[in-house]
């Protein structure tokens, strides 16, 4: 196996213990997670009413425990800022999701998967000692997954000041009502917590101090799964992204991370960091894509006008473009890794909006070249093309859409130009 080639610009960052992870990662993702992938859907019952808060396929259980014993597990939390972390820098990480990236399940066998990954900073940043111990230690540990509940149905979510679930004090509890929707995660049997974001003070002059995040155990009475949502017909089970209805759901005060009103600085430290983390597994997805695309135009029983595909100009163009775009995107990925490692997320907002948009639509056009290139083959289950494309598509909506980072970047841009 040649093994994953590090960009000659950014070798030097990279530590001799990051590139045995490295080697490591890219080993168990070839040998182990990709051979996976097909068993992990096989597992899934087809009866669509078991198909959430049911099982999970056992194969996962086996991955996880290889991962662990292989010492590659939650390399997502980076050196230096906790004290649970893999020792990894972020720029090292992402190398390392960018490998998971090309397989399916690879990120959830190392613990390395949304939302857990973003949950677990979150507690690990924000969460008070008690609650570190019941929730995050567990997560750590991968015995049980977690959802992030933030968006819904009837508000503009990609403005969180609109998220108005309410959540109104009652002696030592708060009263949760409201719905969510796409809530990641929850259709999991293994989901035993939700983040819930609500609004603890709606009167308050600040619009940023409104909202709460508190932890929901789940099978709490007052919330009910009342269905999963498909992205383009996928239902993605067991994982899921589900709708919840919380009708008078009571929850300790305790539960509440960091103190009331503080649910915007928790959301947007959750998000510089996780936003990334989609990058840079995009990047993998779309090495995968070039991969398919290659193999397929290179099969000798596919000729057309007496050439084989791999001969026609416009094909070996798609190469060519794909290979520039996704290493040009994976500068951008790299680079605000590198700026995280050096200031923080805040500091490397500028690069991590940069990436955030980019990549996902460069992503979309390589694996939209890999459809073409196979045909009616590319847009069937034959192939995981279409659902690659599916769920790329939901990244230029999720974590916020494109045009918000746009406008932002642009805005900024602006400012720092006319300043000069
Ligand atoms: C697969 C998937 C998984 C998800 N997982 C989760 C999850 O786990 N937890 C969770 O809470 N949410 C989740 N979401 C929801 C996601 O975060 C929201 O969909 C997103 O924040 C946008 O909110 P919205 O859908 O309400 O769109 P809206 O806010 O209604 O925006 C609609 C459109 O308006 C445009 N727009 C908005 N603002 C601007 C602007 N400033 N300038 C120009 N145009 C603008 C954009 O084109 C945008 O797409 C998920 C979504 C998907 C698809």
């Amino acid at each position: 196996m040649p093994g994953y080639v590090i960009p000659s610009i950014v070798e030097h960052r990279v530590s001799p213990k990051g590139k045995e992870i490295i080697d490591k990662v890219y080993k168990f993702v070839n040998e182990e997670c990709i051979p996976a992938d097909a068993i992990v859907e096989a597992q899934m019952p087809e009866d669509a009413s078991k198909r959430f808060l049911n099982t999970y396929p056992p194969i996962i259980d086996e991955l996880k425990a290889k991962a662990k014993a292989a010492g590659l597990w939650n390399l997502f939390l980076s050196e230096g800022h906790y004290k649970e972390g893999s020792a990894l820098t972020n720029l090292e990480y992402g190398i390392c999701a960018e490998i998971m990236g090309t397989s399916y399940i690879a990120s959830e066998a190392m613990n390395c998967s949304a939302p857990d990954t973003g949950n677990m900073e979150v507690l690990a940043k924000y969460g008070n000692e008690a609650q570190k111990r019941e929730w995050l230690k567990p997560l750590l540990d991968g015995q049980i997954r977690s959802a992030f509940v933030m968006t819904e149905r009837t508000k503009a979510s990609s403005d969180a000041r609109n998220i108005d679930l309410d959540m109104v004090r009652d002696g030592d509890s708060y009263i949760l009502n409201g719905t969510k929707w796409w809530s990641s995660g929850a259709g999991d049997p293994r989901c035993k917590i939700y983040l819930v974001m609500g609004k603890t003070d709606p009167k308050n002059p600040n619009p940023y101090k409104q909202q709460s995040v508190i932890v929901v155990p789940t099978g709490n009475p007052g919330v009910t799964v009342q269905r999963a949502l498909s992205v383009y017909g996928y239902d993605d089970a067991p994982h899921g992204h589900c709708e919840l209805i919380f009708k008078n759901c009571r929850v300790p005060a305790s539960n509440i991370i960091l103190g009331p009103g503080r649910g915007f600085e928790i959301i947007q430290g959750r998000l510089g960091p996780g936003r990334i983390h989609h990058c840079m597994r995009s990047i993998g997805v779309a090495e995968k894509a070039l991969e398919y695309l290659i193999a397929r135009i290179n099969d000798p029983d596919r000729s057309t006008f007496g050439v084989p595909l791999a001969s026609h100009g416009v094909i070996l163009e798609w190469i060519a473009r794909s290979r520039i775009e996704i290493d040009a995107a994976r500068f951008l990925v790299l680079n605000a890794a590198d700026m995280i490692d050096k200031t923080d997320a805040k500091g490397a907002m500028k690069q991590i909006a940069m990436a955030k948009i980019s990549v996902p639509s460069m992503a979309l056009t390589v694996i939209d070249r890999a459809v073409q290139a196979h045909g009616a083959a590319g847009v069937c289950q034959d192939f995981p093309l279409a659902k690659m494309w599916a769920h790329m598509r939901t990244l230029r909506i999720a974590d916020g859409p494109d045009e918000v980072h746009l406008n932002q970047l642009g805005r900024r841009e602006n400012q720092r130009v006319k300043e000069m």
